[in-house]
């Protein structure tokens, strides 16, 4: 069975990561560090601050924007649920803005018209891997005068008119989950410009802890200031070997996606019933899902069957968060909300997107989603 995606851990990895069962440290040591720098320098951003998950990056990013009851972030309808659980953690309301069709990225006029006086923030999400149009979401956030932050845990390594993910927003969350681009086996990252935020979210990720009184702590002084509520959202040294040995591989991770990209594109061309997903101009993808829209009379259900029994794993991402039970029994949400998003979500598929996926395994798959796309109408 090829799956829908997959980590690559070799030999080098796992050295990396036995170095520091070896060594003086297993959770915050050098190595947590060493990450951050390497991923901040590797998208040309002064600051990261690595945590335990992408959700952890997420809720970390909500509270340091200091919401209060009432207070709305908008987030997308297509997207990963976590996006829309961090607003909550943070004690905000999430609001649903459609999406883009051909891109299925937040769309820029949708925002301005579900932004009330009480929107605070709006977090675009990299949906698949490519940047949103953050010039478009920023001039709407400006005029609202509301934070626009990022969920680039599908983007790390994409880049939009040159301009790195991690720069594109005021802060921005990573995910190191082994189906994205780099593998921490959990883990997380906020990218940020601004010193001052880098360290409120360094306290929030340890117990609210204030830093410098555990600087103090380690200069030989027992005292320590817990100054707000914070959680252990603390990634380890053992992560952070794997995460760093694996950013050495990135930029070959990240070139491997896009071939396999353009294998399938090429292959779709002339398909009718499979149509890859828009790429926005001057972007450059990184391709954490390939997803295709399947044609109106296709029945979905039967391909993701048939592609299973071809020995082809696929997925659908993402069932619109507003229609998940727990958001319209909180939030009253439901199907009507964000009508391209609902829509879209019908009839898409993710085929198989991971580097070690071969050409020929890549020409197996488009072959056989092009066959079940063609017997599969409903
Ligand atoms: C993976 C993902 C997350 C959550 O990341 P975890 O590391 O699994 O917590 C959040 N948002 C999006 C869009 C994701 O794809």
């Amino acid at each position: 069975m090829i799956p829908y995606a997959r980590q690559s851990v070799d030999e080098d990895d796992i050295r990396a990561v036995a170095e520091v069962l070896r060594s003086d440290w297993l959770t915050t040591g050098p190595v947590v560090p060493a990450f951050e720098e390497a991923v901040a320098r590797f998208a040309g951003i002064a600051h990261g601050v690595a945590v335990s998950s992408g959700t952890a990056a997420l809720h970390a990013m909500c509270h340091v924007l200091g919401l209060r009851p009432g207070d709305e972030v908008l987030v997308p309808a297509i997207t990963f649920a976590a996006t829309a659980n961090a607003v909550l953690y943070a004690g905000g309301t999430p609001v649903f803005v459609d999406v883009d069709p051909d891109t299925l990225l937040m769309d820029p006029a949708d925002l301005a018209r579900k932004a009330t006086p009480r929107a605070k923030a709006a977090i675009a999400v990299d949906y698949a891997g490519q940047p949103c149009d953050y010039d478009a979401l920023a001039a709407v956030c400006r005029e609202r005068g509301i934070a626009l932050l990022a969920d680039a845990c599908h983007s790390l390594g994409a880049t939009d008119k040159g301009r790195p993910v991690g720069t594109l927003a005021a802060m921005t969350a990573l995910s190191f989950h082994p189906v994205k681009h780099i593998a921490t086996g959990e883990g997380g990252m906020i990218l940020v410009g601004d010193a001052e935020t880098a360290k409120r979210l360094r306290r929030f990720r340890s117990h609210g802890i204030d830093a410098d009184a555990r600087e103090r702590e380690r200069l030989g002084s027992w005292h320590y200031a817990m100054v707000e509520l914070g959680y252990n959202y603390r990634i380890s040294d053992i992560n952070c070997a794997l995460g760093l040995s694996q950013l050495a591989k990135l930029p070959a991770f990240l070139a491997r996606r896009r071939q396999i990209a353009a294998i399938y594109d090429a292959a779709f061309a002339a398909a009718p019933d499979v149509s890859p997903l828009a790429v926005r101009a001057g972007v450059a993808h990184a391709y954490h899902l390939y997803v295709v829209r399947l044609g109106a009379d296709v029945d979905r259900g039967a391909v993701f069957t048939a592609l299973r029994a071809a020995g082809v794993g696929t997925n659908v991402h993402y069932i619109p968060v507003h229609l998940h039970p727990y958001y319209r029994e909180r939030l009253g949400t439901g199907p009507g909300l964000c009508p391209v998003a609902e829509a879209a979500y019908a009839r898409i598929l993710s085929l198989p997107m991971f580097p070690a996926l071969t050409d020929a395994q890549a020409g197996q798959v488009a072959a056989a989603a092009t066959a079940a796309a063609r017997t599969c109408h409903g």
